[in-house]
């Protein structure tokens, strides 16, 4: 892998560039997919304007099923259910850290220890240890204790960074899915599609990840599923040339929100950073302003690795947005505490299964709750 170290790439990459965009070489029209009923037009013929912004609390409620009024309560349970892993193995080791009733340094030096292997990272560990030093625990340090204020110091780390998926009012408002092999890009393009759907947004796919043909049936068969058109080509095909056909395709049908989903193949960095560079480059042509997001995927399951490659990404693709996913089959749901208190940027959801609806909004206080093993808010006021 090279280092790729180039200083003023990211300029280079949404400076817009001077390269042509390269659709011009022959593209027969990309297949409808799904070809018949498309569902994408059983929606009502006057669309409602989407709201400029989608903004963080109110979304949860647009999110639950029509249905069901799902109650708040069902909610964070299912949340602690998926996250059981991470407070499960939490829960484990905070129990023999605490194994004496009197708070001493060994005691203390052993929390700190099982805080830092559940990944929240060296520094936040070493602040909730001082936290706890101070309190007034003279009668001993009981687990419940520990995990209110793990709570507390996990969402405060978090709160700044909980953000939906911000939508500007550009028409369509274009994300690029970024992130290494198997984090969860196309799963994740597929499930924002849903998301934004169900928000009576209308939506587009386009498959930019043309190295294998696996790949592009798989966004075409997550595009059937949920009822929106997928712009795709030929293995092999250029993914900028998709990109910028998808953009257009999307502008001459009136799209609220295409979704651009890449390759990451990190083996070779700079072909990964030319790729990247090459469709921003193309998107730049259609509008400067594009892509109005780039949301990087990373999966819980890597744990410390998981923040090279926010360092990478934001590098070479000016990350605007994170979502964790596969929080569901880990035990290492900290990180995404290590990575707000690092990077500072935004994180838009997590994923909590492989399900259409398991993209979750991502809620400071409901997570940090869920994965220090504490009780709901409501639960703890009751
Ligand atoms: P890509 O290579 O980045 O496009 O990754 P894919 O979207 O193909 O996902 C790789 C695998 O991870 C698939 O088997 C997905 O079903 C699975 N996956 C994605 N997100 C989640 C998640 O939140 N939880 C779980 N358990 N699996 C997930
Ligand atoms: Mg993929």
């Amino acid at each position: 892998m090279s280092d790729g170290k180039k200083p003023g790439f990211f300029e280079r990459l949404f400076g817009g560039g001077g390269d042509k965009p390269k659709p011009a070489e022959p593209m027969p029209p990309a297949k409808k997919e799904p070809p018949k009923d498309r569902p994408a037009k059983k929606e009502p013929p006057e669309r409602k304007r989407p709201p400029k912004t989608v903004t963080a609390k109110p979304e949860r409620k647009k999110e639950k099923p029509k249905a069901s009024a799902e109650p708040r309560r069902s909610w964070f349970d299912q949340l602690r259910t998926r996250l059981a892993r991470t407070s499960n193995a939490l829960s484990d080791n905070l129990a023999s850290a605490l194994t004496k009733r009197k708070l001493d340094e060994d005691t203390l030096d052993r929390l700190e220890e099982v805080l830092i292997k559940a990944d929240l990272g060296v520094a936040m560990a070493g602040r909730i240890r001082a936290t706890i030093a101070r309190g007034r625990y003279d009668r001993g340090l009981d687990e419940g204790t520990v995990r209110e204020v793990l709570a507390a110091e996990i969402a405060s780390v978090l709160e700044p960074v909980a953000e939906a998926f911000p939508l500007s009012g550009a028409r369509p408002h274009v994300f690029l899915v970024v992130g290494v092999n198997g984090t969860g890009k196309t799963t994740t393009t597929a499930k924002m599609a849903h998301l934004f759907k169900r928000q009576g947004l209308s939506v587009m796919l386009a498959a930019a990840d043309t190295f294998r043909a696996a790949a592009i049936d798989q966004l075409k068969v997550w595009g059937e599923r949920v009822g929106v058109e997928v712009v795709a080509k030929e293995v092999g095909s250029d993914p900028a040339g998709i990109a910028y056909e998808a953009f257009e395709r999307a502008r001459a049908e009136d799209m609220d929100v295409l979704l651009i989903d890449t390759a990451g193949r990190l083996q070779n960095k700079s072909d990964l950073m030319a790729e990247l560079a090459k469709i921003v480059r193309v998107l730049k042509k259609l509008d400067a302003t594009a892509p109005h997001g780039v949301i990087l995927v990373l999966d819980a399951t890597t744990g410390q690795n998981a923040l090279n490659q926010v360092e990478i990404f934001k590098e070479i693709a000016g990350v605007t947005g994170i979502v964790v996913t596969k929080l569901d089959g880990t035990a290492r749901g900290g990180i995404l505490a290590a990575i707000a208190e690092r990077f500072k940027l935004p994180i838009n959801a997590i994923g909590i299964g492989e399900g259409l609806d398991d993209l979750k909004p991502f809620d400071a206080q409901d997570f940090a709750r869920a994965i220090a093993g504490a009780k709901s808010e409501n639960e703890a006021a009751a």
